[in-house]
Formats: C-alpha cells, structure tokens, sequence
C-alpha cells in the first residue's frame, strides 16, 4: 500500500493516508485521478471536488444557519427551523446535482 499524504481538498481540515480513504470530517473519498483534475465526474466520488467542495460549503453554511435560528434569545420555534431546513435541502440539491452534459 502506499503511503500518501495528501491533505483533503474539499474540507482541508482531513490529511489522508492512503488512498480510498474517506476524509471523516466531510466524507471526500481520496481518489487520484480526481485529486489531480477537480473538475473530474465520476470515480470514488460521485461528484468533482469542485462540485463536491460547492456542496460542503453549502452544507456549513446550512448548519451554522440552523445553530443561529436554535440559539439566542429570538430562538425560533423547531417548527420553523424544520421548515428552514427542508427548503435549503430542495434549494442545494436543486443548486447542485446537475450532471455536467
Ligand atoms: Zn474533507
């Protein structure tokens, strides 16, 4: 097996250690071939790194919108922050699950 280390290009907080590992933090599996073009579809991941990265920020951005809305004094109602959730699940997914032609 060989060695590599090769720090995650979608979340950059993950080093790997060998390829086809699965960074724990945003769950980008190392794969040559779209670690050396970011913009290539299809292999461990379904998605490019660049989309794959468009995605996870997405995703940090959800969350921290969701951490705001639960906490402070102005906390809104769980049924909000559901309803919150869902129309950025749609608008994400929407946003970003187009295949390339
Ligand atoms: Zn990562």
């Amino acid at each position: 097996m060989i060695e590599m280390k090769v720090k995650c290009p979608v979340c950059e907080e993950y080093v790997f250690e060998e390829e086809f590992e699965r960074c724990p933090v945003c769950k980008w599996v190392l794969d040559k071939l779209q670690y050396k073009d970011p913009t290539y579809w299809g292999g461990s991941n379904k998605l490019s790194i660049n989309d794959f990265k468009l995605k996870w920020k997405d995703e940090q951005l959800k969350r921290k919108l969701i951490r705001v809305a639960e906490a402070g004094d102005s906390k809104l109602p769980a049924e909000v922050i559901e309803i919150l959730s869902e129309v950025l699940d749609r608008f994400f997914t929407t946003s970003q699950e187009k295949m390339p032609n």
